[in-house]
């Protein structure tokens, strides 16, 4: 593949406009509010894909005629969500610059295959969210798919995977996800989507800076007019004024630098953390070593690998171990599982006797593989 970029920038690359065009005036006050806010691109959703029925889904074609009339009174080039080969066809007939393809379509080869057909022959350049599950092949699957039917001009945005249970974010970023994908496809425009990872605005200028630090190419931002009044995803839109605050006082880092006082800095650090990588790496080994011994107890006294009280009280104790040090729960909860998870692998590989399946293959460097 040889995707080529859409917005071809040295700045950030910044989109932004309502979740929802709900009112001809809501759109223009936005379009207006924005237009010297320095955006590439206006968004507006026209068709809303909702997760429970009965709220509010979408003004249609209708809307279309708006964002047209962003494009003539403001100059801003203009982007909606397209889910089938009707939104397709109706965006093509009233001039949309760019599509982008939603987390709840990416999900789906079916609905992506037939918004790849409507498109061929086109020339439209295309955005592409993540799924809103965390499967890295879904993603590149929607590529692709969009790629085969002639497209070359694509991006993607990370938006986020849908969670259950507690969490600060709307949809957990998962960062190392869209990570693989810079690494992937160097070149790729890579878009942080913090509208819909945060569901709330008190934390989207934190997250927003993260994504720049994460070296992501710009950022997509839901604005409103009147955020509290939104007709979908009220809590995390933000004002056109506060979004252009929002912007200004974010710091955009460079990737890298051969100034020798840098190199000289970091190159120590570096050789520390290698050297406390190879120990944990030991220590962890070390830990299984006495958890196979603990089932090879296990298996001559016939007790269960999974100990549930065990767990609960290793988790609690660690927890507030890495309170105490400021490292998150979040990531204390990952490593835990992740260690507890390696753990029952090796007990069971030894009071099975070697006889349980083999784990899956995994494509190298990323930990979300589907199928
Ligand atoms: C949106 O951008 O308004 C939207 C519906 O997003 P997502 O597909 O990421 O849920
Ligand atoms: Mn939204």
């Amino acid at each position: 593949m040889t995707i080529q970029p859409i917005f071809n920038t040295d700045r950030p690359i910044l989109i932004a406009g309502p979740c929802s065009a709900e009112t001809e005036e809501q759109v223009l006050a936005t379009a207006h509010g924005l237009k010297d806010k320095g955006i590439q691109l206006f968004r507006a959703g026209i068709w809303k894909p909702r997760t429970r029925p009965g709220a509010f889904e979408g003004i249609g074609s209708e809307g279309l005629k708006w964002l047209k009339r962003v494009k003539q009174e403001t100059g801003l080039k203009v982007t909606t969500e397209v889910a089938n080969a009707q939104h397709v066809y109706e965006c093509l007939k009233y001039g949309v610059d760019v599509f982008w393809i939603g987390a709840r379509t990416t999900v789906n080869p079916f609905s992506v295959q037939e918004v790849a057909d409507a498109m061929q022959g086109t020339d439209i350049p295309v955005l592409i969210k993540n799924p809103v599950n965390p499967d890295y092949k879904l993603w590149i699957g929607a590529i692709e798919r969009i790629y085969k039917a002639g497209i070359t001009r694509i991006g993607v945005i990370h938006r986020g995977f849908s969670t259950y249970g507690d969490s600060k974010y709307r949809n957990v970023p998962r960062w190392q996800m869209a990570i693989d994908l810079m690494q992937e496809f160097p070149g790729l425009e890579v878009i942080c989507d913090v509208s819909h990872i945060c569901g709330r605005r008190d934390i989207l200028a934190e997250t927003a800076q993260k994504a720049y630090d994460l070296n992501f190419d710009g950022l997509m931002v839901e604005v409103h007019p009147t955020p509290d009044q939104a007709w979908s995803d009220a809590a995390q839109q933000v004002t056109p004024a506060r979004f252009g605050e929002m912007m200004q006082g974010l710091v955009r880092r460079r990737i890298t630098s051969d100034d020798p006082d840098y190199l000289a800095q970091i190159e120590n650090c570096r050789n520390e953390i290698d050297d406390i990588d190879e120990e944990l790496i030991n220590l962890i080994a070390r830990r299984m070593q006495l958890v196979k011994e603990i089932g090879v107890v296990k298996k001559e006294k016939n007790i269960a690998v999974l100990q549930p009280e065990r767990f609960r009280a290793l988790r609690d104790a660690l927890r507030r171990r890495g309170e105490k040090s400021e490292l998150s729960p979040e990531f204390i909860a990952m490593l835990l599982e992740a260690v507890h998870q390696e753990s029952i692998n090796q007990q069971e590989h030894v009071m099975n006797d070697g006889q349980e399946s083999p784990p899956r293959q995994e494509v190298p460097g990323s930990l979300w593989m589907g199928d």
